[in-house]
């Protein structure tokens, strides 16, 4: 079939056809395609009484619950811009977006966290009940801000503002289309045979463009979304094993912190119920954790790989055709790839060079940075990733990050490369690898977490990792941290590394 123009319309068809069946579901509560539907349309007349227009940007601080979900599919239908925050954000980070996006009202789903009510409560917002919603901490931001010009083509009408999370230095607000969104879901849905009778745990945030795309999927297929606010082990293992959950996407984090409960539990291993696919992206993935995944769950873990700027989906390895290396898989239908040397510099097959992608699921651009938007889209619509990869056939590989590739005399080092070395270390549970600038040159240092209790050495480290890596890979130190400076997803923020070792 061939998609909507709007995101709001992918329930449409389910609304008439199995009005009944789950689309939501959170703790306690839930809504079939029928009260959905009426829920957004409510929500959406409420938004329009408050004041909202069509092009006005819309804060929703809210972590993952059914009020967010409305919220959402009510601004599609205004053909507002919706910006989902983390309400885990600090007071900062969320006056950077506001002021940035210019958005007009804020909404707080007060009622679901401790965080959120504080962030409500600095902005003066009122609790009111939003048309079907109650408890919604409503503020009002930037009164005098002028809406952004609707587009009669939704190719160009944007849908979401997502800030990136920032883990290589300033949030960016990445400006992501309804035909952005809706391509991209369409596409990852039928590469993963998704249908109404899947279940998807949505545990990664909506604020996240991973978590708004399963969301999109999801009910573009007529199956039920699981919203989970706050991740919890615990629940996770019981959504598995005794509540049908089909499809598990998480970052590694999500597996790590499964696999380490069920470890610190004593628990036996865990039934997969009906699980039927679990996936993982967003962070170089150690092999060690995906095989003990594997082991335990009984399904291959499937790497796959995106960035919000491609609303996110690049390539994934498929369901079918399972790796046991670091693959992040094919390219997805429809999207193009091509690795361009650095600096212009030819790159024969299966070299390493820059990951430029183009396709209908590339952003139309950074909000309010024209010319940040020109250096990262190029006039015939490749975008450069400013990852490093390379294609082994017709399979991906990643390799780093432009950014974070430390040259050490002269040796391109790839940190991902020692990370994935010192993983294999039975007391290390997480690692981060760095450049630091001494004389003119960069020397290569790694900062790790160890398991709790584990008395082992950096030494014990350096002599695990010494025959694996030849001389100039090696780190001239390792350094041991209780924990890594992380986002809401787990992923290591390196700048915030890399600034301890400026800073000496
Ligand atoms: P910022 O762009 O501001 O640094 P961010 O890193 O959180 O923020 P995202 O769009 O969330 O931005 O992350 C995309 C990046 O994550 C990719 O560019 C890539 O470096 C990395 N990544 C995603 N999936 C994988 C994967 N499967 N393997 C290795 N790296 C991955």
């Amino acid at each position: 079939a061939s998609l909507p123009a709007r995101i709001h319309q992918v329930i449409d068809h389910h609304v008439t056809a199995t009005p009944d069946r789950p689309a939501l579901i959170e703790d306690g509560a839930s809504l079939n395609y029928r009260e959905l539907d009426r829920a957004v349309k409510a929500t959406a007349d409420a938004l329009a009484a408050l004041g909202i227009r069509a092009g006005d940007r819309l804060m929703i601080v809210s972590e993952n619950c059914i009020a967010l979900a409305c919220l959402l599919f009510a601004a599609f239908r205004l053909d507002a811009w919706a910006i989902v925050a983390n309400p885990r954000l600090s007071p900062r980070e969320l006056d950077q977006i506001r002021d940035h996006s210019g958005a007009r009202r804020a909404y707080f789903t007060a009622g679901v966290s401790k965080e959120a009510a504080i962030h409500a409560s600095r902005y003066g917002a009122n609790v009111q009940n939003v048309g079907p919603l109650h408890n919604i901490a409503v503020s009002a931001l930037n009164q005098g801000t002028a809406p952004e010009p609707v587009e009669a083509d939704p190719a160009k009408q944007v849908a979401v503002l997502i800030y990136t999370s920032g883990t290589t230095g300033t949030p960016k607000g990445v400006m992501l289309t309804h035909r952005n969104l809706l391509f991209s879901a369409a596409t990852t849905a039928w590469f993963r045979r998704m249908d109404a009778h899947d279940k998807v745990y949505v545990v990664l945030p909506i604020s996240h463009i991973v978590g708004i795309s399963l969301l999109i999927m999801t009910l573009m297929t007529g199956g039920t979304v699981q919203l989970v606010s706050k991740y919890d082990p615990a629940a996770l293992a019981r959504a598995i094993t005794e509540e049908g959950v089909t499809i598990l996407n998480g970052v590694p984090a999500t597996y790590q912190r499964l696999l380490e409960y069920k470890r610190v539990a004593g628990l036996p291993k865990l039934d997969r119920g009906a699980l039927r696919l679990i996936a993982v992206a967003g962070a170089p993935l150690d092999l060690d954790l995906k095989s003990r995944v594997e082991q335990e769950l009984g399904l291959p873990l499937l790497n796959g790989y995106g960035i919000t700027e491609c609303s996110p989906g690049i390539s994934g390895v498929r369901f079918d055709v399972p790796r046991d290396d670091h693959a992040v898989g094919t390219l997805l239908p429809g999207i193009e790839a091509r690795i361009v040397g650095l600096k212009g510099a030819p790159v024969s097959k299966g070299q390493v060079g820059e990951l430029h992608v183009r396709g209908p699921n590339v952003m139309c651009g950074y909000y309010r940075a024209p010319e940040l938007t020109a250096k990262a889209i190029d006039a015939e619509g490749w975008f450069n990733t400013g990852d490093l990869a390379r294609f082994e056939g017709d399979c991906l590989f990643i390799v780093g990050r432009t950014k974070e590739m430390i040259i050490r005399s002269g040796f391109n080092v790839y940190p991902a490369e020692i990370e994935a070395v010192l993983s294999t270390h039975d007391a290390v549970v997480q690692c981060a690898v760095v450049g630091r600038a001494v004389e003119g040159n960069e020397e290569v240092v790694a900062f790790v977490q160890l398991l709790q209790g584990s008395n082992t050495r950096p030494e014990d480290l350096m002599a695990h990792i010494a025959p694996q890596l030849t001389s100039y890979k090696r780190p001239s130190e390792i350094i041991v941290l209780d924990a890594l400076p992380a986002t809401s997803t787990g992923k290591i923020l390196k700048h915030k590394l890399a600034e301890t070792l400026r800073a000496g």
